[in-house]
Formats: structure tokens, C-alpha cells, sequence
């Protein structure tokens, strides 16, 4: 198979978000927020947890301690007590506590709306400081968790496993208004689609545009190179097609890196 040029992926790229807009156009952040600094503290406490068990816990983590000040001042022990259904609840009360004393001390209370103010809070990655960015401010942010990992690289947007690499892949290839809605819709097709153990290619919206993808048998795909998860072959009705027959999704889940935590 002929390698892609860049333009030719930049194309591709085109073609997959408009697939991606066409199978899931009401995809955001699952996490529940009303400020910026409720969507910080949700995104730090999502850390190796799902959006449904960080959307539990905050209800009452945000009724007690409703702002940076609060926070910051907030007994550990008592933070760790409702945050512990996240797990590593030390670690993330430690992380958010941090984050609270340096929003109150050195940014008045406020989240910042800069990647570098962001990224310069304790407990505070580039992953995390793009899902702010992009949901609670509306700047561009292309976060990259371990879903805009797996599916870019089977995708072929990416060759990269660093984050940082892939975010920078990513802004090359996609318009920056794209940023944020892409990174959405990317994490909920990993969620319902391309799953890590058994990626549903038989079904996948993508599948017309998805180069892990090739034909094996009348009726039968194989993922070729498994980037990010096993090679295995699927059965399926052709899915090498724009999306119809495909489930569009409910209502789900920054520059370039130049220079993470989580
Ligand atoms: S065709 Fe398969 S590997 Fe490609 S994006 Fe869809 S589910 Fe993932």
C-alpha cells in the first residue's frame, strides 16, 4: 500500500471529522460542571475513573467546598473521605488541594484561560488543561487522554505514543476550530466504538476512512495493525461506509505541546 502524503492525510482528516460530526454530533465532556474550576477539579479527580463516578462524588464535594478558597482550606481527611470512590483519592485530594491554594493565591480565586497559567497549577498536565480550555472556555484544546491515543494511532492520524507528539500531530492535521469537538467526539467513539479489547469495526462510522481496516474475506474485516489494542479479525456487514446504520451518539465525555501531569 502506497504511503499516505501529508496532504492526503490532511484530507483524510477532513473526511473522518465530518464522519465523526455526522455519528456523534451532541458528543461533550460527560463531567458535569458549572465553572471552570469545578470542570479543574472534575478533570484532576477523572484521573483512572469514569465521568459517572467523578459526576457522584462532586455533588457533594462542590456543596461543601464551592470555591478555590474552600477548597484550599478544606480538613485533607475530609476531602480524601468524598473523593475516595475515584480512587487514588490521597494522591487526588493532595492534587486538587494543591491546584485550589495556587488558583487563590497566585490567580485571585479565578481559573486561568491560559495553557501556560494552566499547566503551571500543581496537579495540572496539558490533558487536563485542554479539557478546560476547550469546555469551560471555548479555546481550542485537543486533550489527549488514553482514548485520543488508541483511536488516533488506529486511525493513522498519529504514529506517535508521547501525548504531546500526538497533540502536535493532531494540530497539523486538523483546523484549530476543530480542536475541541473532535477531542470529544474521538473519546466517545473509544468509549462506544473503537474500544480497546474489541473495537466494533463491523459497525464503526469511521470504517470507510480507517486504514487499520482491510478486507479479508467477503463480510470479514481484520484490524491490520493494532495499534493500541490486539489484532483481531471481526465478522461483520460491510461498515466501509459514510455512518448510516451506525448509532449517532447521545449526549456523551492549548496550543500544541511545546513543552505532562495529568
Ligand atoms: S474501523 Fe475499527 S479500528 Fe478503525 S476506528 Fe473503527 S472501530 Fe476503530
Amino acid at each position: 500500500m502506497p504511503r499516505e502524503t501529508r496532504h492526503e492525510r490532511q484530507r483524510r482528516a477532513a473526511r473522518l471529522v465530518a464522519l465523526l460530526a455526522n455519528a456523534y454530533p451532541g458528543a461533550r465532556t460527560a463531567l458535569r460542571f458549572r465553572s471552570p474550576f469545578e470542570l479543574l477539579i472534575a478533570t484532576i479527580l477523572s484521573a483512572q475513573c469514569t465521568d459517572k463516578k467523578v459526576n457522584e462524588v462532586t455533588v457533594r464535594l462542590f456543596r461543601d467546598y464551592a470555591t478555590p478558597a474552600a477548597l484550599a482550606d478544606a480538613d485533607p481527611t475530609a476531602i480524601e473521605a468524598i473523593i475516595r470512590p475515584t480512587g487514588f483519592y490521597r494522591q487526588k485530594a493532595k492534587s486538587i488541594q494543591s491546584a485550589a491554594r495556587d488558583l487563590t493565591e497566585r490567580f485571585r480565586g479565578r481559573v486561568p484561560a491560559l495553557l501556560d497559567d494552566l499547566i503551571s497549577l500543581r496537579g495540572v498536565a496539558r490533558k487536563t488543561a485542554n479539557v478546560v480550555l476547550g469546555n469551560a472556555f471555548g479555546i481550542p484544546g485537543l486533550a489527549v487522554d488514553t482514548h485520543m491515543q488508541r483511536v488516533n494511532r488506529r486511525l493513522g492520524l498519529t504514529r506517535a505514543e508521547d501525548p504531546e507528539q500526538i497533540e502536535r500531530d493532531l494540530a497539523a492535521l486538523l483546523p484549530e476550530r476543530e480542536w475541541t469537538t473532535f477531542t470529544n467526539r474521538v473519546i466517545h467513539h473509544g468509549r462506544v466504538c473503537c474500544t480497546a479489547k474489541r473495537p466494533r469495526c463491523e459497525s464503526c462510522p469511521l470504517a470507510g476512512e480507517c486504514p487499520q481496516l482491510m478486507i479479508s474475506a467477503p463480510g470479514k474485516f481484520m484490524i491490520s495493525a493494532p495499534a493500541g489494542g490486539t489484532g483481531r479479525a471481526n465478522t461483520g456487514q460491510g461498515a466501509r461506509s459514510s455512518g448510516k446504520g451506525t448509532p449517532r451518539a447521545g449526549k456523551g465525555s492549548s496550543r500544541p505541546a511545546k513543552g505532562t501531569r495529568g
